[in-house]
């Protein structure tokens, strides 16, 4: 039988979180402390306390007193914006709950990111979302179970009850789904697991984004958790190198508005024989093949003559003037201003 005393020597966060612990843990603890003032280690400044210590202190049984000897911090998500990152091999080998990117904040961007594959054999998910306000603009994603998982807000009412919990803005990215890469899903919008209650329930603005698939099976553009959800998605290039049968666009749930995507020839509308949600299509401009520069190069500016150019809608009232598109993904890791010429292309890239 090992030691049951145990000598903390420290009364810091660390020490006092180890005494607690060891504590339930039916240790015997003291814990020695050379400082007479117990707030003397930190002296003048607020401590921010994000989730994951707050659910470190949960597990002791502290983290409701911090809460209540606290306050919300407004700007905290302004902190987290994500600009200019190559960010990949991550996840864990086997298991699809560690994704490249996992976050929850308020007000949060990503922008001119290449986010990429993750470990060889991770089926996590490339950018998983539980923000208010998240905006996803000018980015490359590439390869992973889903590139888009837009999910509820799990940890804090207080991204809930902000008032941009329910608008989501997705545009000007280039999104690519290989074979092999887990389930066909490109996007899903609304909540998983839990109560439906707290899912976005709200609007995902979907635009001028390029959507390319070199699956061999289907490739699933859109999946809404309820038909409380919508997508307004207009000015989008999807792409398969499959026959265009083998492009769903809806799975079953939620609020489809299409007007003026560039889809392959013979889309299909829903994955299911019998959906429960809707396709509104305002008009989708279809073809064998958008006139990419570089199928193979990767290279998805438009050539000269190919269908997209000129053929987008305007933009929903509603994204104006913050979410304008205004720039364009430079690979890598980096941006440059959009050409303005006439009605705008469809895709990511204007001619
Ligand atoms: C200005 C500032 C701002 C910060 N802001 C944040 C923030 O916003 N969010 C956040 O999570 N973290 C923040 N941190 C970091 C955070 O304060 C530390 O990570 C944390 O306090 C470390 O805890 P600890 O218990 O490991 O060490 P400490 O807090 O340093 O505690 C160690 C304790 O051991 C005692 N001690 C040392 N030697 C002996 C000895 N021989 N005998 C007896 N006692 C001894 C010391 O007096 C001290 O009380 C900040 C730190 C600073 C300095």
């Amino acid at each position: 039988m090992g030691p049951s005393r145990v000598l903390v020597v420290g009364g810091g966060i660390g020490g006092l979180s180890a005494a607690i612990a060891l504590g339930m843990a039916r240790f015997d603890v003291t814990v020695v402390e050379r400082q007479q003032d117990v707030h003397s280690s930190v002296y003048g400044v607020g401590i921010i306390q994000p989730s994951n210590a707050l659910r470190a202190l949960e597990a002791i049984g502290c983290a409701q007193a911090c809460i209540a000897a606290g306050f919300p911090a407004s700007g905290w998500g302004k902190m987290y914006d994500v600009e200019g990152n190559y960010i990949h091999d991550n996840g864990n080998v086997g298991s699809n709950f560690e994704h490249n990117v996992y976050v929850e904040a308020i007000g949060i961007t990503f922008q001119y990111n290449h986010l990429g594959a993750l470990l060889p054999g991770a089926g996590g998910n490339n950018l998983k979302d539980r923000s208010a306000g998240l905006v996803v603009r000018y980015n490359w994603i590439e390869h992973s179970n889903r590139q888009l998982d837009l999910v509820h807000g799990e940890d804090s009412v207080l991204v809930r009850t902000d008032p941009r919990y329910r608008t989501t803005h997705v545009y000007g990215n280039v999104i690519i789904e290989h074979p092999n890469s887990g389930n066909n899903d490109i996007c899903f919008y609304g909540g998983d697991g839990g109560s439906a209650q707290k899912f976005r329930k709200g609007v995902l603005h979907f635009y001028n984004n390029t959507v390319v698939s070199d699956r061999t099976d289907n490739t699933r553009l859109f999946r809404m958790a309820t038909n409380d959800e919508s997508i307004d998605a207009r000015n989008n290039i999807a792409y398969v190198t499959a026959a265009g049968a083998n492009l769903q666009v809806l799975d079953n749930y939620g609020r489809l508005t299409l007007t003026q995507n560039w889809f392959k020839t013979g889309w299909t509308r829903f994955v299911v024989s019998r959906p429960k949600g809707t396709i509104t299509d305002n008009g989708t401009v279809t073809g064998t093949s958008p006139g990419f520069v570089s199928l193979g190069g990767q290279d998805f500016h438009l050539t000269s003559g190919s269908q997209p150019i000129d053929a987008g809608t305007l933009l929903n009232p509603a994204v104006l003037p913050d979410h304008n598109v205004v720039r364009e993904y430079l690979k890598h890791l980096s941006s440059v201003a959009r050409a303005v010429h006439g009605p705008l292309d469809i895709g990511a890239y204007e001619f």
